[in-house]
This record gives C-alpha cells, sequence and structure tokens, in this order.
C-alpha cells in the first residue's frame, strides 16, 4: 500500500510569524518601478484573466500579474471541465461575455465537447488544458494587457485607506506596481488580507473544503459507469490492500482518446494559508494520486492498460480566505433563487460542499434544500466584490463574499469569470469616471455588462 502521508509534517507557523504585508507609499518608492497605469490585476486564473481582458477592452492600461508560469489557473492546471455556464437542470446558457468567448473559441475549435454531469450539476464544458492556456495568450495580447508571469505579489501599497499598488517578488528581487485600482483576483484573497480588508479566515471557522489533487490516466479503454466504480472503490478499501479516502469522485472522458481526468482524491482539515499545511497537503495528494491510479489499472474494467500521465499542476483548493464585503452572498440567497438590483452575474450551480467526511452535500437553487435540478438561477450582488473599508481595491474569483455554503455555489468556473469581467469593466470604468469603485453607477456597469454579452 502507497501510505506516504505523514500528519507531523502539518506544522502551524506560529501567530507572530507574518510577514511585511502592508507599506505606505512613502516606504514603496524606495522599491523600483515596474510598471505604473490604470488597473493592476494580481492573479492570473479565470477570473483575472476575464478582469484583465475586460479592463483593457475598456481602455485601461492594463497589467495582469501572475506567480506561475501561464494564465487560466486553477481551470489551467487542475480541471479541465468549466461548469456554470448551464444552471442544473436546464440547457438555457446563463452566462456569456468573455466567459462564453472563451469557451465558445475551444468548442470551435475542436479543442472542448460539452459534457452533462454525472452528478447533476449541469452541462459541463470540457477542454484541452494546454488549448486554454494559449487561448488565454491569444485574448490578453489581443486585448492589450501587460502580462507579467513568474511575479507574485507580496505586499500592498497603501494611501490610508486607499490600495495604490503593489510590491511583486520577481528574480530580480521586489518591484515596485502603481496602479488607480487593483484587482484581487488571487482566489486566496492576497491583497484584500494585506490591506486589512475584513474577511472569513479559514483558520477561525475550521470548516474549509477539502483539497484535491486531479491526475489524468491514458491508455483507458471502454471504462465501468461510475456507480460501478464506487461499488468496487469500496470494496478494495474494504480488502486493506488500498487506502482510498474518498469512496466516490468521478473520471471522465477527455478531448484527447484513451485520456480519462479524475476528479477522486480528497485531503481535509487543511488551511490552505499555511505553507507547512500545503506542503503536506501536496505531498499526501500526490500519494493518494498515486494509489487511486493504481486501484483503477488493478480492478476497474476498461483501465487494465491504464497509466499516470501527470497530476495536477499543483494540488487544487476549492475554498480558503474569503472577503466579508458590502454584501454576503447566503445560503437562503442561493436556494431561494434569489435576485438583486446590481446583480452582476447569475449562478443556477448546486451547493457542491465537499466538507462532509467522505461524502459530498448537494443542494440545489429554487428548492428547499431537498429535490433535484430546477434550471433556476441566482443574482449575485456587484456588492459582493466590493470590501467595506478599503478603496481602489475590487475583489473576483473565488474569494468573494459569501458564506461557506454559498460559496459552495457560487464558486465554478463560468461564475469566477463572469466576476472577473464584472471586477475589470468595474475597474476601467471608475478610472474613466474618476469615482471611487462604491460610488460607479451600477445601472451603467449593468448596462456596459449586458453591451459586452453578459446575461442578466
Ligand atoms: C479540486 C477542484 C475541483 C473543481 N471542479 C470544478 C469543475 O469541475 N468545474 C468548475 O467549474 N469549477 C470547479 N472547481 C472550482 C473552480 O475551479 C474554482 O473556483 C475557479 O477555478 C477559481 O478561479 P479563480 O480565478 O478565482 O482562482 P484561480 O484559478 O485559483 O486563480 C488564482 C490565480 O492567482 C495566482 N495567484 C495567487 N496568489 C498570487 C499572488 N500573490 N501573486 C500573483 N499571483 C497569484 C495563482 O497562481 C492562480 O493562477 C473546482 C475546484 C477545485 C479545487
Amino acid at each position: 500500500m502507497n501510505d506516504t502521508f505523514r500528519p507531523e509534517l502539518i506544522r502551524t507557523p506560529p501567530d507572530t510569524a507574518w510577514s511585511l504585508v502592508r507599506l505606505s507609499v512613502g516606504d514603496a518608492v524606495h522599491y523600483p518601478e515596474l510598471w505604473a497605469g490604470d488597473v493592476a490585476v494580481v492573479g492570473g486564473g479565470s477570473a483575472g484573466s476575464a478582469a484583465a481582458v475586460m479592463a483593457a477592452r475598456h481602455g485601461a492600461k492594463t497589467l495582469l500579474i501572475e506567480s506561475g508560469g501561464f494564465f487560466g489557473g486553477t481551470a489551467a492546471g487542475v480541471l479541465d471541465t468549466m461548469y456554470g455556464f448551464f444552471p442544473a437542470g436546464s440547457e438555457e446558457r446563463i452566462v456569456g461575455g468573455i466567459g462564453w468567448e472563451v469557451a465558445d473559441a475551444l468548442l470551435r475549435d475542436g479543442q472542448a465537447v460539452l459534457r452533462g454531469n454525472t452528478y447533476g450539476a449541469g452541462t459541463g464544458v470540457t477542454y484541452e488544458p494546454e488549448a486554454l492556456k494559449l487561448e488565454w495568450d491569444r485574448q490578453l495580447l489581443a486585448a492589450g494587457v501587460t502580462p507579467l508571469l513568474h511575479s507574485r505579489m507580496s505586499a500592498v501599497i497603501m494611501d490610508g485607506s486607499t490600495v495604490c499598488g503593489v510590491i511583486v517578488l520577481t528574480r530580480r528581487g521586489p518591484f515596485r506596481i502603481t496602479a488607480r485600482r487593483v484587482v484581487d483576483a488571487t482566489g486566496d484573497a492576497d491583497v484584500a488580507w494585506a490591506a486589512g480588508s475584513s474577511l472569513e479566515m479559514p483558520e477561525e471557522k475550521r470548516r474549509v473544503q477539502p483539497l484535491t489533487t486531479t491526475f489524468r490516466v491514458g491508455g483507458v479503454g471502454e471504462p465501468a459507469k461510475t456507480p460501478e466504480i464506487h461499488r468496487l472503490m469500496a470494496e478494495a478499501d474494504a480488502s486493506g490492500e488500498y487506502r482510498l479516502p474518498r469512496l466516490e469522485g468521478s473520471a471522465h472522458y477527455t478531448v484527447l482518446p484513451g485520456v480519462y481526468h479524475t476528479n477522486m482524491t480528497r485531503v481535509a482539515g487543511i488551511d490552505p494559508t499555511n505553507p507547512w499545511a500545503m506542503t503536506a497537503a501536496e505531498i499526501e495528494g500526490r500519494s493518494q494520486a498515486t494509489e487511486y491510479a493504481r486501484f483503477l489499472r488493478d480492478k476497474v474494467p476498461g483501465y487494465e492498460e491504464s497509466y499516470l500521465l501527470a497530476t495536477s499542476v499543483w494540488i487544487g483548493t476549492r475554498e480558503t480566505r474569503r472577503l466579508l464585503g458590502e454584501y454576503v452572498l447566503r445560503k437562503e440567497d442561493v436556494l431561494g433563487a434569489r435576485q438583486f438590483d446590481d446583480a452582476i452575474a447569475l449562478c443556477g450551480a448546486p451547493v457542491e460542499d465537499h466538507d462532509g467526511g467522505a461524502g459530498t452535500i448537494w443542494q440545489y437553487v429554487g428548492t428547499n434544500g431537498e429535490g433535484g435540478p430546477t434550471g433556476k438561477s441566482y443574482g449575485i450582488p456587484y456588492r459582493c466584490l466590493l470590501p467595506v473599508e478599503t478603496e481602489g481595491l475590487i475583489v473576483a474569483g473565488r474569494c468573494l463574499s459569501a458564506t461557506h455554503d454559498a460559496h459552495a455555489s457560487a464558486r465554478s468556473i463560468a461564475q469566477c469569470l463572469s466576476y472577473g469581467q464584472a471586477a475589470g469593466t468595474a475597474a476601467a470604468l471608475s478610472v474613466s469616471a474618476d469615482v471611487r469603485l462604491r460610488d460607479l453607477d451600477r445601472n451603467a456597469l449593468r448596462a456596459a455588462l449586458v453591451a459586452d454579452g453578459v446575461i442578466l
């Protein structure tokens, strides 16, 4: 049995171990300037890439800062299916704009297919991740965004309560970026945290979704169906010959022949902002991936000739720090299919909570928590992107302002693309109108979004 997980690796840094994350304008001038402009987007995942393209298309001089070597984030490095374009239980698309432009380009190029979800989360767009990376390169350059890879935002520059730039750490040392608006699309709310905005912290509530290392296997024939795989998993785990902490999860076909993408492993009880815990999680995730791949090859019909092709670029983080913004989206809003006057996006994805032990909780929009997909959707207010105490900053992506339960619905890729579109557009419009982000005319913002293909 493959059993490399050693919980003693998980050490918590002492509370005093805070780095310097907030600089005044006066202190920041000691760092050499790398870039200055209208909008700096931090984090080049789905939300950040969408934000940067839309800010630039609206005329803002825009920089996109990403710590890794490609754009697309979790969608390109961990996953291969975008959910959220279609609500659960309906084929009527509810997300358009830049998100659908990207998905549609992949579909038209034969780099993606529409695929029904096994659990009823709605139809997904299953794409080739390498093609997604290239599509973002193309979109960003066409829009005139300045892309900056291999640069990690390490501190925020503040003028009182206003964010006016960030420090990025590069291999040539730290540099200063100044911008009239900053978009926090880091997924983990790194900028909002550094700026001192109110956040819900994973270590406080002790209720955070588990992490998953996805993996791909090649050489798959005609595989057994998911219920049969689950039955075989339980049998293999009970035999004591395999260590399978999650007795469900799925493997699905991809656009590549014989290649299957999985979502099976589960590493729970981790605060993803703790570097020691994340180190242990990466090691454990890889170990589990190897074990599940061994199980598939040994026990599942259709996988007899299969082999492990790759594990995800990093372990997938579902949830970390989240903003506590002008509005906090709640489970009642989600299940009640609530609409808002300042909605900037729609979502029809179920609450998909991997929090509970070896299983997953599913609750659908437009139900009282029981019953299946309804095809309904709810609105996400602009206020969910706005910090209460901080100016010059807007948040996009999975660190939006939502409770744990609401977040378990609102975090799909298509929605993160929408939040990015709204944040980038709002940042650019607030610069050109010279108003604070929170004072931006919300009807004008919504009109601009609709003009750009957003469905509201
Ligand atoms: C295991 C797992 C399975 C999932 N399955 C699905 C699914 O099948 N379909 C679906 O639609 N959704 C799924 N989700 C949810 C969805 O993938 C995410 O919520 C979404 O991709 C988040 O997008 P984002 O842009 O907010 O963040 P991310 O894509 O995580 O992007 C954040 C980016 O910011 C960068 N970054 C972070 N900090 C810094 C910094 N300080 N400086 C510079 N750059 C930084 C990161 O490198 C990253 O590229 C899943 C999530 C997980 C973890």
